[in-house]
């Protein structure tokens, strides 16, 4: 099937394209050009996305898992037809460079092909010549999938796959910033699915809280700030939902003193700024010890100095821009904070005026604890340092958020290494590497950076309920 990544974009209802007479811009962020027009789903619009996902859900779910898996990975595979397309429109509509697009797309293609060859076994609990007690998993019905503007394509993806593997149909709506893709990734999958299975809508914020507080649906998988995840909590109680957040993080990265200073630097760089910092599990807090803390943050420095911020158009860009004015704001804000409290910058620190929302690679020199740029999720290429010398204060210092994503520790000796990970509250800790996902391996929040897992079996069951059938075999014996 022929699809052009560059004429309309509608949504797809009940296997069909849906537009609507209510429609809103998207932005290329490098260029702030308005790159497309955008259906708003109305109310109604996204009831028959809703009646449509619930009527396909008894043939779905009645489907040999076979089939349904046979399903998921040809999405990977028709990602990967259409891979060269998603990448252009991911970087246009996003902002990031030809690396992450690549890094986004391709992944998105593995974790269909892999998310496909998982099954959730039936726990026997008890097989006796009397009596079979065991515990399986069935589908849960309608989901609604809610997602972020930094990765719309993977995170899509980390949704969609699990929730039909496990035998339900779908409802996604993408962020308002970053539609694009979404809807042609709906667009493409029409002739794959069968009508019903996965809907794609597209709107504002209410049109999230429509499908938070839909009676038809009933489980939630959200991706996005701490902030909107309590309101979609509260949302689902209406007919009590099942929910998994993913939500904001301030990650901390503790660097010990034993590193080797050059490629720590490097790992550091990616760490902090991959996706220009819109990354919920991006290092947020570098805390260094304070006997390579010169020489690590001159390292870092003039890594850092090396990289290219650009449109990710154009062939050398290492990192885009911002994704769009709201979080360009933020950040102006921020910044203005940084400067208004005569924070030292060891580099950036100045925000251009546009076009685009490009905002400078910037490190600030130990700032305070208590200071926004510590404290705040900063969703963006700015990094503070800061400076430690026991291990128990660094480990209190970067327990001290509500947040729990992850973290991350650096050094060559691993039992201390570990040791001081094994103290850290968040869901997932790196020592010595960092962002590495897989299909296969839990990812979830601690504290107020979510609730529930993605990916793993752990994340599969979470789209299911568990149903335990108890059977007595011997009739016989009961006559
Ligand atoms: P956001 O919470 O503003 O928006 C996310 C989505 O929620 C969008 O689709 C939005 O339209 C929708 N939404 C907004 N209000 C809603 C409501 N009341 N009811 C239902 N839906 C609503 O988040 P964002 O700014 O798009 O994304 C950035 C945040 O996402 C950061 O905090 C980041 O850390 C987090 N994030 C977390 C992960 C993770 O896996 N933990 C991954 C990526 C991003």
């Amino acid at each position: 099937m022929t699809i052009s990544f560059d004429d309309a974009y509608t949504m797809t209802i009940n296997g069909e394209p849906a537009t609507s007479n209510a429609m809103f811009e998207a932005f290329n962020p490098a260029s702030e050009d308005v790159i497309a027009m955008v259906p708003a789903a109305s109310r109604a619009q996204l009831d028959e996305a809703v009646a449509a996902a619930k009527s396909a859900f008894p043939a779905w779910s009645n489907r040999p898992i076979a089939e349904r898996q046979a399903l998921v990975a040809r999405i990977g595979e028709v990602i990967e037809e259409h891979a060269e397309e998603f990448m252009r429109l991911l970087t246009r509509e996003q902002g990031k460079a030809r690396a992450g697009a690549e890094w986004e797309i391709f992944g998105s293609v593995i974790w269909c092909k892999e998310i496909a060859t998982q099954v959730l076994p039936v726990h026997v609990v008890e097989k006796t010549a009397g009596r079979t007690v065991e515990t399986r998993r069935v589908p849960l019905g309608v989901v609604g999938g809610i997602t972020p503007w930094n990765f719309p394509v993977l995170l899509a993806i980390w949704k969609i796959a699990p929730a039909l593997v496990a035998g339900n149909t779908m409802v996604l709506k993408p962020s308002p910033y970053t539609p694009l893709t979404t809807l042609k990734l709906g667009e493409v999958l029409r002739d794959i699915l069968p009508a019903g299975v996965l809907n794609i809508v597209s709107g504002g914020n209410e049109v999230g809280a429509w499908i938070t507080s839909h009676p038809d649906i009933s489980k939630i998988s959200f991706t996005g700030s701490t902030a909107t995840g309590r309101k979609i909590m509260e949302s689902c109680s209406g007919n009590l939902k099942r929910l998994t957040l993913e939500l904001g993080g301030n990650d901390p990265a503790i660097v010990l003193p034993d590193v080797d200073i050059e490629e720590t630097a490097k790992q550091l760089f990616w760490a902090a700024f991959q996706n220009s910092a819109q990354f919920c599990v991006a290092a947020k807090r570098v805390y260094i010890h304070a006997d390579i803390y010169d020489d690590l943050a001159a390292a870092l420095v003039r890594y850092a100095s090396t990289i290219k911020v650009g449109d990710g158009s154009h062939e050398g860009t290492d990192l885009g821009p911002i994704q769009n004015r709201m979080q360009f704001e933020k950040l102006k804000d921020l910044f203005a904070d940084i400067h208004a409290n005569n924070q030292k910058f060891l580099l950036g620190g100045d925000i251009p005026e546009g076009p685009g929302y490009f905002v400078p690679i910037t490190i600030v020199d130990n700032p305070p604890e208590n200071s926004r740029v510590v404290s705040e999720e900063p969703f963006g290429p700015v990094l503070p340092l800061l400076k430690f010398t026991d291990i128990d204060d660094v480990v209190s210092r970067a327990n001290n958020t509500e947040y729990g994503l992850a973290a991350s520790v650096w050094g060559k000796d691993i039992a201390t290494a570990r040791s001081v990970a094994e103290r850290i509250e968040a869901g997932t800790v790196w020592i010595n590497e960092i962002h590495s996902f897989s299909p296969h391996v839990a990812f979830g929040g601690h504290k107020q950076s979510g609730v529930g897992i993605e990916n793993s079996l752990e994340g599969l069951a979470e789209y299911t309920n568990a149903q335990t059938i108890v059977t007595r075999n011997d009739m016989q014996a009961i006559a």
